[in-house]
């Protein structure tokens, strides 16, 4: 299965820049094809680990590993110790690419070290595995738990990007604004493979910064993927800052993910600059299954339809199939399609237990409306709150709080109480001065209902976040 028809089309047309390097797609067609042939002396069913730093080097082995056939596990350069020792156990991979000059932790010294050059040698011609060959090894943020190995075959790849060109009209001449890590689905896969996919090109930041993302967009760029911590910064910096607001006017498509997008950070963008941010819902195990389609009409503080060939279902508690899509029922999203993952790696018992008669349960709550749309409530674990009798989901609570001019970062937590089941917490990071704690409380109780106030406020300096920028809610005690 050919994961990259433009490679082979071998153009002078720029597929992929980092500041002032970048590779044409002859140029990445003859590098990653000289080290791919060098990949397939590794034994059968080897696979390899990527220091995958935000480089052109990352990239090259990347796609170097896909047209050998050789599973990738990407590495965070800024991995700890704990983890690093977990994924080399777990992944066993036979070797380790990176930078000539990367210098590797530890946990990697007892891996033999392949360094990525960026020259071109002799090519052999290389496999095309069948479409259930596994593609990559990528491990879940652990944001609710240690990072789990998600194996993904070749199709789920292929046909999360192909519904994607569907529902974002995603084309060739498209160029796509990168700032996010390359060790995720979403930098990776979507940021950096999407565009190889298309035919188009990306322009990497390197590191995420509103004056580059500002500069990029206002020269070639056409669109940007970024997280909601990404699009805080830029609602915040709009109203004084007209170069970034007018590279915002001209993009063709903004796209958040990995998290929900605080709506009330939504309408501050959309206010400065007229541009409504397109929301997708996606996981590591599942790729994309949702997105606001470009083509349809945005909703702001929803994730959109099903992506074509996805389906999506919610369930109650008991397990039926809920059919209403009045808005307002919450059940756990469903996700059955070609864009599915095969296992957790080593973990059968892990992946017995997410699946459902070939449905994927998502640990996700979410509401479904009359046109389709989800609006997510949370996860199950951490984001629903049972108090009083009531189900109450954390994310429309922390974006009544976020609409609070003294609220910088909100989240929202369930604990323990005697006489409630569980009482409410708003864990807040203040704009300036402190607000009032009943000042909160009334806000929410005025904007949502009396039950769904916080029963305890804490302030605090930073919420605890990982590499994505999520919430990391365990820490908080949920
Ligand atoms: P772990 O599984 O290790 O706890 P994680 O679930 O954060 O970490 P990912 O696979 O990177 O790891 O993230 C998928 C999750 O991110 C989804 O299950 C969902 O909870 C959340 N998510 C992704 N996109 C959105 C979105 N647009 N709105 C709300 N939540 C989202
Ligand atoms: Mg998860």
């Amino acid at each position: 299965m050919r994961l990259f028809p433009a490679l082979e089309e071998a153009s002078a047309k720029e597929a992929v820049r980092f500041g002032d390097r970048a590779l044409s797609y002859a140029e990445l067609s003859a590098v990653a094809g000289t080290l791919a042939t060098s990949l397939r002396e590794l034994p059968e069913g080897a696979k390899v680990a990527v220091w995958a730093t935000s480089t052109l080097e990352t990239t090259v082995a990347v796609v170097s590993a896909l047209l050998a056939g050789v599973p990738a596990v990407p590495i965070n350069p800024k991995i700890g110790e704990r983890e690093l020792e977990h994924i080399v156990a777990d992944s066993a991979p036979a070797l380790v690419l990176a930078e000539a000059d990367a210098k590797l932790p530890a946990g990697l010294e007892g891996l033999p070290r392949k360094d990525i050059e960026l020259t071109s040698g002799p090519v052999e011609p290389l496999p095309e595995p069948g479409p259930e060959a596994p593609a990559m090894i990528v491990y879940t943020s652990g944001t609710t738990g240690p990072p789990k190995g998600v194996v993904l075959p070749r199709r789920a790849i292929s046909s999360t990007l192909d519904t994607l060109e569907d529902a974002w009209q995603w084309t060739a001449d498209d160029v796509l604004v990168h700032g996010l890590p390359l060790f995720h689905v979403h930098g990776l896969i979507l940021g950096m493979l999407g565009p190889l996919r298309r035919g188009g090109s990306v322009i990497h930041l390197g590191r995420f910064s509103t004056a580059a993302l500002a500069t990029e967009l206002a020269g070639r760029g056409t669109m940007m993927f970024g997280v909601p911590t990404m699009y805080h910064r830029i609602a915040g910096e709009l109203e004084t800052n007209e170069a970034l607001a007018s590279a915002l006017r001209g993009a063709r498509l903004l796209v958040s993910g990995s998290a929900a997008l605080p709506v009330h950070d939504h309408q501050r963008i959309t206010a400065a600059t007229g541009q409504q941010v397109i929301e997708r819902y996606g996981m590591t195990e599942t790729l994309m299954n949702t997105s606001v389609r470009a083509d349809g009409e945005r909703k702001p503080g929803t994730v959109g339809v099903p992506l074509r060939g996805v389906e999506v279902r919610l369930v109650d508690e008991s397990g039926q199939v809920i059919e209403t899509s009045d808005g307002e029922t919450v059940g756990e999203i469903q996700v059955r399609g070609p864009n599915l993952f095969t296992e957790y790696l080593n973990r059968p018992d892990a992946t017995a237990e997410v699946f459902a008669d070939g449905w994927f349960r998502t640990g996700d709550m979410a509401t479904r409306d009359a046109d389709g749309y989800l609006r997510i409530v949370g996860r199950k674990a951490t984001d629903l709150i049972k108090s009083g009798g009531y189900k109450i989901g954390a994310g429309e609570i922390e974006n009544a709080l976020l609409e609070h001019s003294q609220v910088a970062e909100a989240a929202v937590t369930g604990e323990p109480d005697p006489d409630l089941g569980e009482r409410i917490v708003a864990w807040i990071v203040p704009d300036g001065e402190k607000p009032a704690e009943q000042e909160l409380v009334d806000h929410v109780a005025r904007l949502l209902t009396p039950h769904k106030r916080p029963r305890v406020v804490r302030f605090v300096e930073s919420l605890p976040r990982n590499d994505m920028g999520k919430v990391m809610k365990r820490a908080l005690g949920a």
